[in-house]
């Protein structure tokens, strides 16, 4: 199944269709082409097609609730996805001799759209490059930024710290970079390109910072609209194993109709994701229900 309803901003759900047609508010809450270029981009691909590299890396439960429910969205909390779309049809239009842009390839366990590859770089080298727009604060822990404190030789002279050393905060850049799911999706991209005969000396994800100009990025040592993050390679055997075991999960709960449990610590980021940014969790929340003891039964 897939996303039928659009949630207004008074938090009413009205089906796209309808919405579509005809906005019962006074005015749109954003322009039409805006609200069906959405709908397009929310529509599920179906069941019986491979699933594509974001599918798997996502939760299983939450992949099984978009596959088998149906769910409504907040069209404003999927503007900044579409930012992304347009990053990549700008993108897409190279001139440039040798270079591929927007190419479907798919194996035996999934199917994904690699954004560039070729020698985009001018070093002579056949470089995988993925497009991603995020926030500073994305960007700021996949860099490995980091604030520390140091000493500053001098120590406070009154006060409750009397006698203490002063310090002050410095940015660090050699810190521990979190792009896991980054990293796993652009090694399965190159995994379909070595597949296909297109070697890969190097991989890369240009990262548009989409809030770069605010105080907070600046807070966050962000001071530039775009980064090319380095990608290393992760082993071919640990890509195998990680998809085959994500799609079996997904295959039998669509199979069997059986929800699997709850996503975990890292697909939900730490919990945050179920509330706030999960398009399914009114339909995860009911299933949970559903499936816990009435009040008052023999246990
Ligand atoms: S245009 Fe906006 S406010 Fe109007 S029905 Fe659609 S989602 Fe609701
Ligand atoms: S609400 Fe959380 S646990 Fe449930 S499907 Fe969404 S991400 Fe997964």
């Amino acid at each position: 199944m897939t996303a039928t309803q659009f949630i207004c901003p008074n938090r009413d759900k009205i089906l796209i269709k309808q919405c579509l047609s005809t906005c019962p508010h006074c005015l749109r809450c954003m322009a039409k082409p805006t609200l069906e270029t959405l709908a397009r981009s929310v529509a599920d691909r179906g069941l019986g097609r491979k699933y594509s590299v974001t599918e798997l890396i996502a939760g299983t439960r939450e992949q099984y609730l978009k596959k088998t429910t149906e769910y409504a969205i907040d069209p404003q909390a999927h503007i900044f996805a579409m930012h992304g779309s347009a990053v990549h049809s700008i993108c897409e239009r190279s001139t440039a001799g040798g270079v591929l842009t927007e190419l479907r390839l798919s194996n035996d366990l999934y199917s994904g759209q690699i954004d560039c590859y070729g020698d985009v770089l001018g070093n002579g080298k056949k470089v995988l490059m993925d497009y991603k727009v995020t926030s500073s604060y994305k960007a700021m822990i996949a860099l490995g930024y980091y604030r520390e404190d140091i000493p500053t030789g001098e120590v406070y002279k009154t006060g409750l710290k009397k006698g203490q050393p002063k310090t002050k905060k410095v940015w660090r850049t050699d810190g521990v970079r979190q792009l896991y799911e980054w990293a796993i999706q652009v090694n399965a991209y190159r995994l379909l390109l070595e597949e296909h005969n297109f070697p890969v000396d190097d991989m890369y994800i240009q990262v548009y910072v989409r809030d770069y100009s605010l105080r907070m990025a600046s807070e966050r040592n962000i001071d530039k609209p775009m980064y090319l993050l380095h990608i290393n390679r992760i082993s071919d055997s640990w890509l195998y194993l990680y998809f085959s075991m994500k799609k079996t999960l997904l295959d039998e709960a669509l199979k069997n109709g059986a929800a699997p449990g709850f996503c975990n610590h890292r697909e939900t980021w730490g919990g945050r994701k179920c509330m706030e940014y999960c398009d399914v969790y009114e339909e995860c929340k009911k299933l949970y229900e559903a499936s816990q003891p009435a009040p008052g039964a023999a246990a």
